[in-house]
Protein backbone atom coordinates (compact mmCIF):
# COMPACT_ATOMS: atom_id res chain seq x y z
CA UNK A 1 0.00 0.00 0.00
CA UNK A 2 1.40 3.84 -0.70
CA UNK A 3 1.70 5.37 2.11
CA UNK A 4 0.45 8.83 3.08
CA UNK A 5 3.36 10.71 1.23
CA UNK A 6 1.37 14.34 2.14
CA UNK A 7 0.66 13.85 5.16
CA UNK A 8 4.07 12.29 5.68
CA UNK A 9 5.59 15.45 4.47
CA UNK A 10 3.29 17.67 6.22
CA UNK A 11 5.07 15.94 9.27
CA UNK A 12 8.50 16.44 8.52
CA UNK A 13 7.68 20.13 7.53
CA UNK A 14 7.00 20.86 10.59
CA UNK A 15 9.89 18.69 12.06
CA UNK A 16 12.24 20.81 10.02
CA UNK A 17 11.99 24.09 11.58
CA UNK A 18 13.99 24.29 14.57
CA UNK A 19 16.56 22.89 11.92
CA UNK A 20 16.40 25.42 9.59
CA UNK A 21 18.42 27.81 11.27
CA UNK A 22 21.26 25.50 12.51
CA UNK A 23 23.24 24.96 8.99
CA UNK A 24 25.21 27.60 7.24
CA UNK A 25 24.74 28.89 3.38
CA UNK A 26 27.77 28.36 1.28
CA UNK A 27 29.51 31.45 1.40
CA UNK A 28 33.21 30.78 -0.75
CA UNK A 29 30.32 31.87 -3.64
CA UNK A 30 29.61 34.82 -3.02
CA UNK A 31 26.05 34.68 -4.61
CA UNK A 32 25.31 31.75 -2.66
CA UNK A 33 25.65 33.31 0.35
CA UNK A 34 22.81 35.55 0.06
CA UNK A 35 19.90 33.25 0.01
CA UNK A 36 17.98 32.65 3.61
CA UNK A 37 18.02 29.81 5.52
CA UNK A 38 15.13 29.73 6.20
CA UNK A 39 13.69 28.50 2.70
CA UNK A 40 12.60 24.95 2.72
CA UNK A 41 10.84 22.64 0.04
CA UNK A 42 10.47 19.20 -0.79
CA UNK A 43 8.69 17.21 -3.58
CA UNK A 44 8.30 13.53 -4.73
CA UNK A 45 7.68 12.29 -8.19
CA UNK A 46 6.22 8.74 -7.67
CA UNK A 47 6.46 6.81 -11.06
CA UNK A 48 2.62 6.29 -11.42
CA UNK A 49 2.54 10.16 -12.27
CA UNK A 50 1.36 11.36 -8.73
CA UNK A 51 3.14 14.51 -7.10
CA UNK A 52 3.44 15.29 -3.71
CA UNK A 53 5.01 18.72 -2.35
CA UNK A 54 5.40 21.38 0.68
CA UNK A 55 7.02 24.25 1.74
CA UNK A 56 9.22 26.10 -0.94
CA UNK A 57 9.05 23.43 -3.77
CA UNK A 58 8.07 25.85 -6.25
CA UNK A 59 11.26 28.19 -5.92
CA UNK A 60 14.20 27.53 -7.94
CA UNK A 61 17.24 27.35 -5.93
CA UNK A 62 21.11 26.62 -7.53
CA UNK A 63 21.54 23.46 -8.34
CA UNK A 64 24.95 23.26 -8.13
CA UNK A 65 27.14 19.56 -7.68
CA UNK A 66 23.09 18.29 -8.24
CA UNK A 67 23.87 19.16 -11.53
CA UNK A 68 27.28 16.76 -11.50
CA UNK A 69 24.92 13.92 -12.28
CA UNK A 70 22.89 15.07 -15.12
CA UNK A 71 26.27 15.71 -16.77
CA UNK A 72 27.55 12.33 -15.82
CA UNK A 73 24.73 10.29 -17.34
CA UNK A 74 24.83 12.42 -19.93
CA UNK A 75 28.62 11.25 -20.48
CA UNK A 76 28.04 7.65 -19.63
CA UNK A 77 25.13 7.37 -22.26
CA UNK A 78 27.68 8.94 -24.98
CA UNK A 79 31.25 7.44 -24.22
CA UNK A 80 29.41 4.38 -21.89
CA UNK A 81 32.52 2.47 -19.88
CA UNK A 82 35.61 4.83 -21.80
CA UNK A 83 34.92 7.16 -19.19
CA UNK A 84 36.55 5.20 -16.05
CA UNK A 85 39.87 5.46 -18.24
CA UNK A 86 39.68 8.94 -16.79
CA UNK A 87 37.96 9.08 -13.85
CA UNK A 88 36.89 6.49 -10.76
CA UNK A 89 34.73 4.69 -9.08
CA UNK A 90 35.69 4.95 -5.61
CA UNK A 91 34.49 7.65 -2.26
CA UNK A 92 37.49 9.88 -2.05
CA UNK A 93 37.24 10.64 1.60
CA UNK A 94 38.54 13.65 0.89
CA UNK A 95 36.29 17.35 0.63
CA UNK A 96 34.99 17.70 -2.73
CA UNK A 97 37.56 20.13 -3.99
CA UNK A 98 40.70 18.69 -2.33
CA UNK A 99 43.72 18.79 -4.51
CA UNK A 100 45.53 16.08 -1.99
CA UNK A 101 44.53 13.13 -3.43
CA UNK A 102 45.14 14.04 -7.22
CA UNK A 103 48.27 14.73 -6.65
CA UNK A 104 49.46 11.34 -5.89
CA UNK A 105 46.98 9.54 -7.84
CA UNK A 106 48.41 11.39 -11.08
CA UNK A 107 45.81 13.72 -11.79
CA UNK A 108 42.54 10.85 -12.47
CA UNK A 109 39.90 11.67 -9.85
CA UNK A 110 38.44 9.39 -7.56
CA UNK A 111 35.14 9.63 -8.79
CA UNK A 112 32.82 11.44 -11.58
CA UNK A 113 30.91 13.90 -7.91
CA UNK A 114 34.03 15.49 -6.65
CA UNK A 115 34.72 18.39 -8.45
CA UNK A 116 37.72 17.64 -10.08
CA UNK A 117 35.61 13.87 -11.50
CA UNK A 118 33.35 16.76 -12.82
CA UNK A 119 35.59 19.09 -14.46
CA UNK A 120 36.69 15.70 -16.18
CA UNK A 121 33.35 15.16 -17.43
CA UNK A 122 32.52 18.63 -18.13
CA UNK A 123 36.02 17.81 -20.47
CA UNK A 124 34.72 14.79 -21.99
CA UNK A 125 31.61 16.49 -22.96
CA UNK A 126 33.14 19.53 -24.57
CA UNK A 127 34.61 16.78 -26.93
CA UNK A 128 31.17 15.74 -27.82
CA UNK A 129 29.36 19.29 -27.86
CA UNK A 130 30.13 22.70 -28.95
CA UNK A 131 29.45 24.04 -24.79
CA UNK A 132 28.81 21.40 -22.15
CA UNK A 133 26.89 23.38 -20.02
CA UNK A 134 24.57 23.80 -23.27
CA UNK A 135 24.63 19.98 -23.36
CA UNK A 136 23.58 19.48 -19.76
CA UNK A 137 21.23 22.27 -19.49
CA UNK A 138 19.38 20.71 -22.63
CA UNK A 139 19.42 17.21 -20.88
CA UNK A 140 17.84 18.75 -18.19
CA UNK A 141 14.70 19.93 -19.68
CA UNK A 142 15.08 16.62 -21.47
CA UNK A 143 14.67 14.31 -18.36
CA UNK A 144 12.26 17.15 -16.50
CA UNK A 145 10.39 18.50 -19.55
CA UNK A 146 10.94 22.18 -18.42
CA UNK A 147 11.63 24.28 -21.67
CA UNK A 148 12.59 27.32 -19.10
CA UNK A 149 15.18 25.54 -17.18
CA UNK A 150 18.18 27.93 -17.02
CA UNK A 151 21.67 29.04 -15.66
CA UNK A 152 21.98 31.67 -13.33
CA UNK A 153 24.57 33.71 -14.69
CA UNK A 154 25.08 36.02 -11.43
CA UNK A 155 25.52 32.91 -9.31
CA UNK A 156 28.34 31.59 -12.57
CA UNK A 157 29.88 34.83 -12.73
CA UNK A 158 30.31 35.12 -8.39
CA UNK A 159 31.79 31.57 -8.78
CA UNK A 160 33.97 32.11 -11.73
CA UNK A 161 35.44 34.91 -10.12
CA UNK A 162 36.07 33.09 -7.12
CA UNK A 163 36.96 29.64 -8.41
CA UNK A 164 40.83 29.41 -7.59
CA UNK A 165 40.67 26.07 -6.32
CA UNK A 166 38.73 24.36 -9.46
CA UNK A 167 41.54 26.31 -11.62
CA UNK A 168 44.19 24.48 -9.49
CA UNK A 169 42.48 21.26 -10.13
CA UNK A 170 42.42 21.61 -13.31
CA UNK A 171 45.82 23.00 -13.91
CA UNK A 172 47.35 19.74 -12.03
CA UNK A 173 45.09 17.30 -14.03
CA UNK A 174 45.54 19.47 -17.21
CA UNK A 175 49.57 18.79 -16.49
CA UNK A 176 48.73 15.00 -15.70
CA UNK A 177 47.25 14.88 -19.17
CA UNK A 178 44.08 14.69 -18.14
CA UNK A 179 42.49 17.35 -19.18
CA UNK A 180 42.15 17.97 -23.21
CA UNK A 181 40.58 21.40 -23.58
CA UNK A 182 41.75 24.71 -21.99
CA UNK A 183 41.38 25.08 -18.06
CA UNK A 184 39.49 28.25 -18.90
CA UNK A 185 37.05 26.83 -21.55
CA UNK A 186 36.62 24.39 -18.74
CA UNK A 187 36.00 26.41 -15.76
CA UNK A 188 33.81 28.64 -17.61
CA UNK A 189 31.36 25.26 -18.62
CA UNK A 190 31.72 23.86 -15.39
CA UNK A 191 30.96 27.38 -13.56
CA UNK A 192 27.42 28.01 -15.52
CA UNK A 193 26.38 23.94 -15.25
CA UNK A 194 26.69 24.63 -11.97
CA UNK A 195 24.04 27.65 -11.86
CA UNK A 196 21.66 26.10 -13.19
CA UNK A 197 18.39 26.80 -11.22
CA UNK A 198 15.06 24.12 -10.50
CA UNK A 199 12.54 23.57 -8.30
CA UNK A 200 12.00 20.92 -5.82
CA UNK A 201 9.37 19.62 -7.98
CA UNK A 202 11.37 20.21 -11.30
CA UNK A 203 14.41 17.91 -9.54
CA UNK A 204 12.20 15.25 -8.55
CA UNK A 205 10.67 14.76 -11.69
CA UNK A 206 13.96 15.11 -13.34
CA UNK A 207 15.50 12.26 -11.16
CA UNK A 208 12.29 9.85 -12.68
CA UNK A 209 14.37 8.40 -15.31
CA UNK A 210 16.97 6.57 -12.90
CA UNK A 211 14.94 5.67 -10.67
CA UNK A 212 13.10 4.56 -13.49
CA UNK A 213 15.62 1.82 -14.42
CA UNK A 214 17.10 4.52 -16.82
CA UNK A 215 13.74 5.95 -19.29
CA UNK A 216 11.69 8.99 -18.33
CA UNK A 217 8.51 7.95 -16.36
CA UNK A 218 6.13 10.23 -18.49
CA UNK A 219 7.67 10.29 -21.91
CA UNK A 220 9.02 6.92 -22.00
CA UNK A 221 12.22 8.04 -24.13
CA UNK A 222 15.24 6.17 -23.02
CA UNK A 223 18.14 7.63 -21.41
CA UNK A 224 20.55 4.75 -20.54
CA UNK A 225 20.16 1.15 -20.33
CA UNK A 226 19.34 -0.72 -16.98
CA UNK A 227 22.28 -1.65 -15.65
CA UNK A 228 24.09 2.01 -16.57
CA UNK A 229 21.00 2.94 -14.64
CA UNK A 230 21.96 1.06 -11.75
CA UNK A 231 25.80 1.73 -11.75
CA UNK A 232 24.57 5.38 -11.03
CA UNK A 233 22.31 4.44 -8.55
CA UNK A 234 25.44 2.83 -6.84
CA UNK A 235 28.04 5.51 -7.75
CA UNK A 236 25.18 8.17 -5.90
CA UNK A 237 24.72 5.74 -2.71
CA UNK A 238 28.63 5.66 -2.58
CA UNK A 239 29.63 8.86 -3.61
CA UNK A 240 27.18 11.21 -3.75
CA UNK A 241 27.18 13.16 -0.85
CA UNK A 242 30.28 14.42 -0.17
CA UNK A 243 32.45 13.00 2.31
CA UNK A 244 29.30 12.01 4.63
CA UNK A 245 28.18 9.17 1.58
CA UNK A 246 28.78 6.31 4.60
CA UNK A 247 26.90 8.29 6.99
CA UNK A 248 23.83 9.59 4.65
CA UNK A 249 23.76 5.90 3.75
CA UNK A 250 23.30 4.61 7.16
CA UNK A 251 20.56 7.63 8.18
CA UNK A 252 19.20 7.64 4.83
CA UNK A 253 19.47 5.08 3.19
CA UNK A 254 18.94 5.94 -0.75
CA UNK A 255 20.90 6.88 -3.19
CA UNK A 256 21.71 10.63 -3.83
CA UNK A 257 23.26 13.64 -5.04
CA UNK A 258 23.49 16.79 -3.08
CA UNK A 259 24.98 20.21 -3.78
CA UNK A 260 26.34 23.40 -2.59
CA UNK A 261 23.24 25.29 -3.03
CA UNK A 262 21.01 23.36 -0.89
CA UNK A 263 19.34 20.77 -2.90
CA UNK A 264 18.93 17.10 -2.66
CA UNK A 265 18.13 14.46 -5.00
CA UNK A 266 17.27 10.68 -3.72
CA UNK A 267 15.83 7.56 -5.45
CA UNK A 268 13.40 5.05 -4.31
CA UNK A 269 14.55 3.03 -7.50
CA UNK A 270 11.21 1.18 -9.15
CA UNK A 271 8.92 3.82 -6.93
CA UNK A 272 10.30 7.50 -6.24
CA UNK A 273 11.96 10.67 -6.46
CA UNK A 274 12.45 12.47 -3.97
CA UNK A 275 13.89 16.11 -3.99
CA UNK A 276 14.10 18.42 -1.38
CA UNK A 277 16.04 21.97 -0.53
CA UNK A 278 16.87 23.82 2.57
CA UNK A 279 20.05 26.00 1.86
CA UNK A 280 21.72 25.78 5.49
CA UNK A 281 24.68 23.49 5.38
CA UNK A 282 26.34 20.86 7.26
CA UNK A 283 29.86 20.50 7.83
CA UNK A 284 30.59 18.14 5.40
CA UNK A 285 28.14 20.58 2.77
CA UNK A 286 24.86 18.77 2.59
CA UNK A 287 21.73 20.52 3.56
CA UNK A 288 21.41 20.47 7.09
CA UNK A 289 17.36 19.88 6.68
CA UNK A 290 17.13 18.20 3.94
CA UNK A 291 19.41 15.39 5.24
CA UNK A 292 17.35 14.95 8.08
CA UNK A 293 14.15 15.45 6.39
CA UNK A 294 15.36 12.58 4.24
CA UNK A 295 16.02 10.59 7.01
CA UNK A 296 12.62 10.93 8.11
CA UNK A 297 11.01 10.25 4.61
CA UNK A 298 12.30 7.01 4.46
CA UNK A 299 11.68 5.79 7.95
CA UNK A 300 8.34 7.15 7.95
CA UNK A 301 7.64 5.92 4.30
CA UNK A 302 9.65 2.46 5.41
CA UNK A 303 10.96 2.91 2.26
CA UNK A 304 14.72 2.17 1.72
CA UNK A 305 16.99 0.34 -0.52
CA UNK A 306 18.02 -1.83 2.67
N1 LIG B 1 30.19 24.80 -8.16
C1 LIG B 1 30.55 24.29 -6.87
C2 LIG B 1 32.05 24.11 -6.77
O1 LIG B 1 32.69 23.76 -7.71
C3 LIG B 1 29.83 23.00 -6.70
C4 LIG B 1 30.13 22.44 -5.38
C5 LIG B 1 29.05 21.57 -4.86
O2 LIG B 1 27.85 21.84 -4.99
O3 LIG B 1 29.45 20.56 -4.29
O4 LIG B 1 32.62 24.36 -5.75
Amino acid sequence: MQPDYAAILQTIFAEVQPLLSQGKVASYIPELSKVSTQHFGMAVYCLDGSTYSIGDSQQKFSLQSVTKLFALALAFSREGDAIWERVGREPSGNPFNSLVQLEYERGKPRNPFINAGALVIADILSARFVQSDIAVQQFARTISGEPTIDFDMAVAQSERQTAHRNYAIAHLMKDFGNLHNPVKTVIDSYCRQCSLTMTCAELAKAGGFLANHGSVPWSGQRILDASSSKRLNALMLTCGTYDAAGDFAYRVGLPAKSGVGGGILALVPGELAVAVWSPGLDATGNSLAGTYALERFTTLTARSIF
